[in-house]
């Protein structure tokens, strides 16, 4: 299995986990000629997707997708809510619903609803059967069913937004940061490496920071907070960014 990032972070999203023949985007908050020039620097051919997997109807995850979808009649799937959520609304091929697993190609994926300020956001679980990627952005706060869903994993890529001492000091008004840093917003960095000390991090093969804020977080202070808490070398550590994303990554 292999997982890359077209882009991380609130001006835009995309993940492809890949295994044999099959190769998920998940979300896609790019317009559709950044999309196509993104898959490209990745080595994908938008004719190469399997599907298109939706997290929720934040601009930064949906922008691309009716677009994408139609260009290159590629199946979309996502919850009830976040299909009602959506400014155009499309059909898609299949819903996702917390706790089910639904199977595309080569992989399985497992769907784990979320808190988030959205109609019913969910993240995702893949397996192609081996090994275990698990995406896990856009949350507020964490509970035991979360961790359940996300232990075993041999590669995370986890939100790591804002640190709470920046967002606290920043110019945002006070209710966009009563709303980043609430039970519904994003974990700071923080929340995402203290999950991650539950979760386990000794087995895993890769660990990636994403969906950091320009505004209230710093890549060397995210990195630093999981070295702390974890403990691990900070070389080790990756990180997806928001304009060159993440180059492919195996999961052996
Ligand atoms: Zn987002
Ligand atoms: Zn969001």
């Amino acid at each position: 299995m292999r997982f890359a990032v077209l882009g991380s972070g609130s001006q835009g999203n995309g993940t492809l986990i890949a295994s044999n023949n099959t190769c998920i985007l998940v979300d896609c908050g790019f317009s559709l000629r950044e999309t196509e020039r993104r898959l490209v620097r990745l080595g994908v051919s938008p004719h190469q997707l399997s599907a298109i997997l939706v997290t929720h109807e934040h601009a930064d995850h949906v922008h691309g997708v009716g677009l994408l979808s139609r260009r290159y009649n590629l199946p979309v799937y996502m919850s009830r809510g976040t299909q009602r959520g959506m400014r155009k609304p499309l059909e898609p091929a299949g819903f996702v619903a917390d706790g089910e697993t639904l199977q595309i190609g080569a992989l399985s994926v497992h769907v784990t609803r979320v808190a988030h300020d959205a109609q019913e956001p969910t993240q995702y679980v893949f397996s192609d059967g081996q090994r275990r990627f698990g995406l896990l952005t856009d949350l507020g706060s964490y509970c035991a069913g979360i961790l359940d869903s996300y232990r075993d994993l041999d590669a995370l890529m986890i939100e790591a937004n804002h640190c709470r001492d920046l967002l606290a000091r920043g110019h945002y008004p006070a209710f966009l940061k009563r709303r980043v840093g609430g039970q519904e917003g994003h974990l700071n960095n923080h929340q995402a490496a203290s999950l991650v000390a539950e979760l386990g991090w000794q087995d895993l093969q890769h660990l990636v920071l994403a969906h950091l804020s320009s505004k209230n977080n710093l890549p060397q202070l995210a990195r630093q907070c999981f070295v702390d808490t974890l403990g691990c070398d900070p070389d080790w550590l990756q990180l997806a960014d928001q304009d060159s994303g993440l180059d492919w990554r195996t999961i052996a």
